[in-house]
């Protein structure tokens, strides 16, 4: 046997096998594109055995064979067309263009009993190489589309097809070139048909190592996105992200839908617009595969669920991949890949599409989890912020409510004993004083309950801010001292006026009760900029640069403070801080220990809400 003879043999043998392999792809599930494949190679496989048996058999010279042959061999161009119609669209006009060639070059064989005169000969080439060349394009298109196994898969079949079309053209023209070449082809064509065998093979019937070798990237692209994907901010964006990675790892569409307990449906949330959004009993075939838990490839989405096809069709769903996404006995969703066509490689895509469902439902199960975990460390948190609340308060009440008491048992001792002495008009004022204190205290605990449940602040009118700081200036609770206002128009906006008035009474009780006497406290109001900004200033204590940050959160008092010296629970300015944000506005302070604090307001003066 001659190297010539060894590699035809070896050619036909790959092509024999491929044939063998899709053929028994076309028993186990028949698709039209399965089926155009086996006929593909069907009718090399037929021409290969016809030749050989012609050959061993002596037949080289009956018409029959031979013809049968080249018909076989002229309609594979044809053939290879089908297929490329199978996952991306050939045009019409090309299609009526390949079949006219195709009868042309029948009859043009038949006619001239296989001795066809060299020009025609040339034209029929010329139509082969042509039509190789577009189906070669066409190929490298989809690939280029496709991702993944599909995509390397794409490719081989591309290259198959270039060096098919070389193949055939070599051949074709051989007849045409001078009788001293005549062996030169003839070799070429040989390599360039083993060259092209060995690329369909890999491309129609790739070997699992392959498959797996060529799965690999993709995947561990996709891995190393998933690690970040638990951390993302809420469960839709980690459904986004799972659905981009899984999309561009299968190079189709993706789309996930979570199991929803309440409505018994599947949520979708398909940024393709192709899938409904919420799937329920029976319908739609991803119900089906979450109910049953079999992950499925549907070729023909609109044949596996007839009633629903002309909704498949409208939304550009062929060809549907669908795995249920469930973590041990947690069912939490289906995880669907579609394309508009049907590609040629769904089944192998399967394995892959259980293996990114699986990987969800462990991204997603790790979702849960530290949502889970944050439900309990906020309900420690709540819980243990009532534990502060109460003792906070119940110290705080304690002070004013012992004096309260001692006070009083005094004056009823002292009516007792001495029944006709003049009344105790300083002792009586002091438990007025430390009553009034608890109810303040009592006020400001009932508020930071009501600032809570977001019922702090009430109806809104307009409000002259410029009248009402005068107002609370007015007030006789600031033992004595002198506030100044400082305003030179009305500052109108729509407020809460009680509430307001809140924040403007606890910044000038503030201020007065962290300065000395005799220094001056000093209100601004002005309008600026379609804002209210309202200024309190005083020349106290100040506050640490450490406790800045704090002094607006519940209870926080600042270092400088004692709490024998200066009363208080650390309320005010948490109840100030809501309000003013309730309003839409802003508070702020600055301050300098030991030269004094000026604390900002700055309210909406229109459209606050
Ligand atoms: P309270 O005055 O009841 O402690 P607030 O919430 O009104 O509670 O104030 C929180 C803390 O902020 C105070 O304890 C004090 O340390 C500091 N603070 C507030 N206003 C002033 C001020 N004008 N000067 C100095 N420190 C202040």
């Amino acid at each position: 046997m001659t190297a010539l003879e060894l590699v035809s043999l070896l050619t036909q043998t790959i092509y024999l096998l491929i044939f063998v392999l899709v053929g028994w792809g076309v028993v186990r599930r028949r698709t039209r594109t399965s089926v155009d494949i086996a006929l593909f190679f069907g009718a090399i496989s037929i021409a290969i055995v016809e030749s050989r048996l012609a050959t061993t058999l002596g037949l080289q010279q009956v018409e029959i064979v031979t013809d049968i042959a080249t018909l076989l061999i002229i309609a594979m161009p044809y053939l290879l067309l089908r297929l490329v119609d199978d996952f991306s669209s050939v045009p019409p006009i090309v299609s009526r263009i390949a079949e006219a060639g195709l009868f042309l070059s029948a009859v043009a064989f038949i006619a001239t009993e296989g001795t066809v005169p060299p020009p025609i000969l040339l034209a029929v080439v010329l139509y082969f190489a042509a039509l190789s060349t577009y189906c070669a394009v066409a190929f490298v298109q989809a690939a280029r589309r496709a991702a993944g196994v599909t995509r390397r898969r794409l490719q081989a079949v591309a290259l198959g097809t270039v060096l098919l079309g070389l193949a055939i053209l070599v051949a074709g023209l051989a007849p045409l070139l001078p009788a001293a070449m005549a062996g030169l082809p003839n070799g070429l064509t040989q390599a360039l048909a083993l060259a092209s065998a060995i690329a369909y093979f890999v491309g129609f019937t790739p070997p699992q190592i392959l498959r797996r070798a060529w799965q690999e990237p993709e995947l561990r692209a996709f891995l190393r996105r998933a690690a970040s994907l638990p951390r993302m901010p809420d469960t839709p964006s980690i459904v986004r992200a799972l659905q981009d990675g899984a999309g561009s790892t299968l190079g189709a569409r993706a789309a996930i839908g979570l199991f929803d307990r309440e409505t018994n449906t599947l949520r979708f949330h398909d940024p393709h617009g192709g899938l409904p959004t919420e799937v329920g009993q029976s319908e739609y075939l991803a119900w089906r595969v979450f109910e049953t838990q079999h992950a499925e490839y549907y070729p023909d989405a609109g044949r596996a669920h007839p009633a629903l096809a002309s909704s498949y069709l409208a939304h550009g769903v062929r060809s549907l991949l669908i795995a249920p996404i469930s973590a041990a006995e947690q069912r939490l969703g289906a995880l669907e890949a579609y394309t508009d066509h049907e590609p040629v490689f769904s089944e192998d895509d399967l394995d892959l599409v259980r293996l990114l469902a699986d990987q969800a439902a462990v991204i997603l199960e790790s979702r849960a989890l530290i949502d889970e975990a944050a439900r309990v460390r906020a309900h420690e948190e709540a819980a243990r912020l009532k534990e502060d609340f109460i003792s906070a308060a119940a110290h705080d009440l304690k002070t004013p409510l012992t004096t309260l008491v001692a006070q009083a048992q005094f004056l009823e001792r002292r009516a007792e004993t001495q029944p006709l002495a003049p009344a105790d008009l300083p002792g009586l004022r002091r438990i007025v004083k430390e009553a009034r204190r608890l109810s303040a205290l009592v006020l400001e605990l009932l508020d930071a309950s009501r600032l809570e449940q977001g019922k702090l602040v009430g109806e809104r009118e307009p409000v002259d801010l410029v009248e009402l700081a005068r107002d609370v200036a007015r007030r006789d609770s600031y033992q004595g001292r002198r506030i100044s206002v400082t305003a030179d128009a009305p500052v109108i906006g729509t407020y809460d006026p009680r509430r307001i008035g809140q924040v403007v009474e606890n910044l000038v009780e503030n201020a007065v009760k962290y300065s000395p006497d005799g220094s001056e406290v000093r209100v601004d109001v002005v309008q600026r900029n379609g804002e209210a900004f309202i200024d309190v200033t005083d020349e106290g204590i100040g506050i640490p640069a450490g406790d800045l940050p704090q002094v607006f959160e519940r209870f926080h008092r600042a270092s400088n403070v004692d709490d024998r010296r200066f009363s208080g629970m650390g309320l005010g300015l948490f109840l100030c801080k809501g309000i003013v944000e309730q309003h839409g506005g802003r508070i702020w302070v600055e301050s300098r220990e030991g030269t004094g604090s000026t604390f900002h307001v700055v309210l909406p003066l229109e459209g606050a809400r």
